[in-house]
């Protein structure tokens, strides 16, 4: 028998991998502001029509790349970020597998254009099917713009799967919110089909909160606030008033990160416990900093969810501190003696 293993040529290797990082055009979303940030904008503009399926752009104002750079910026696995496997539990930065840029394109057609502030010209890169077409020096703005153009336009059985306009822009917008609350020192801007849907002006986490959440929550959000040697929570959560029959504003980062936690949010529940009705949902926007060698983040290729050394202790902590925020509110102070 003749043998019938053959490795696959990079193109399709590259189309397969990126299944797992750009499932949908809020996927690019998500991965470019985050380079954006870790690029170290103060200015981030993000461009999107038909909801991302025929354009995702964003443009920062962040330390752009060299040529070289450029180039390798494109290749799997290849990343400014981390040299060592160790370095993951250390990371300050919101990206480090390398991927994100080399999935991108793998499948769509990417416009790159940067500068490094220092240099006197900038770099222009077209790439197709993980190939480039077009290199050339170019004059332009200091900091980086990445054009993602028709994704999936050589993948055509995951374009079918996108979803109506409406709902990927929804998603697109979830994932604009959660980077934007993250940064509120950081002017976000996103524009969809030339018209702007947010113009978010640098400032602190709670006027982010309220430009995002809007302005009927100001009088609204209550502090969340307590330091350990261990670890730290900051941020807000809504008077119990606010809680409401659908799961709406809940948020949970962790490092600066966006987490799903379904055993965290538990925790606040509980410290809400008496003060909102059995099935309805509390407002929160909540960030936990702790060392980073106390969780792993990468056990998901999205990186939304995340492993804690010690799940326990931050349970206790999440609901101590937001039932210490709420006591104010709190109907049933014998309900504490009763134990
Ligand atoms: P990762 O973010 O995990 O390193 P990416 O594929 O997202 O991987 O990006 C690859 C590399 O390209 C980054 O490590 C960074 O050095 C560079 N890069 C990407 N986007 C930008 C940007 N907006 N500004 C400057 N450098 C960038
Ligand atoms: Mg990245």
């Amino acid at each position: 028998m003749a043998d019938i293993i053959q490795l696959l040529p990079d193109n399709i290797a590259n189309q397969i991998a990126a299944g797992e990082v750009i499932q949908r055009p809020a996927s690019a979303v998500k991965e470019l502001l985050e380079n954006a940030v870790d690029a170290g904008a103060t200015n981030i503009q993000l461009i999107v029509n038909d909801a991302g399926k025929s354009l995702v752009q964003v443009i920062d104002n962040g330390k752009g790349m060299s040529e070289t750079d450029a180039r390798m910026s494109f290749e799997r696995h290849a990343t400014s970020k981390i040299k060592a496997i160790d370095d993951l539990f250390h990371i300050k930065t919101m990206g480090f597998r390398g991927e994100a840029l080399a999935s991108i394109a793998a499948v769509a057609q990417v416009e790159l254009k940067t500068r490094k502030p220092e240099a006197e010209l900038g770099t222009y890169i077209e790439i197709e099917n993980s190939v480039v077409v077009k290199q050339e020096p170019c004059a332009a703005p200091a900091g980086t713009s990445i054009c993602m153009k028709n994704v999936f336009f050589n993948v055509p059985a995951r374009r079918n799967f996108l979803k109506s306009n409406p709902s990927e822009l929804r998603h697109i917008v979830d994932e604009f919110i959660r980077v934007a609350l993250s940064f509120p020192a950081i002017f976000f801007s996103l524009t969809s089909n030339g018209q702007q849907v947010f113009h978010l002006e640098a400032g602190s986490l709670k006027q982010r909160v309220i430009q995002i959440l809007g302005n009927q929550y100001a009088a609204k959000l209550v502090n969340v606030k307590e330091e350990t040697d261990y670890m730290n929570i900051y941020g807000f959560v809504g008077k119990p008033d606010t809680a409401r029959k659908t799961r709406g504003e809940q948020y949970f980062f962790v490092n600066n990160r966006f987490i799903r936690s379904a055993y965290l949010n538990h925790a606040v529940m509980t410290a809400f416990d008496q003060m909102i009705a059995k099935d309805s949902y509390p407002l929160y926007v909540l960030f936990i900093d702790l060392d980073p060698s106390q969780i792993d983040i990468n056990v998901h290729p999205t990186k939304q969810e995340i492993k804690f050394e010690d799940e326990k202790i931050i349970y206790a902590f999440v609901q101590a501190a937001v039932k210490h925020a709420l006591a104010q509110f709190s109907i049933a102070p014998s309900l504490d003696f009763s134990l």
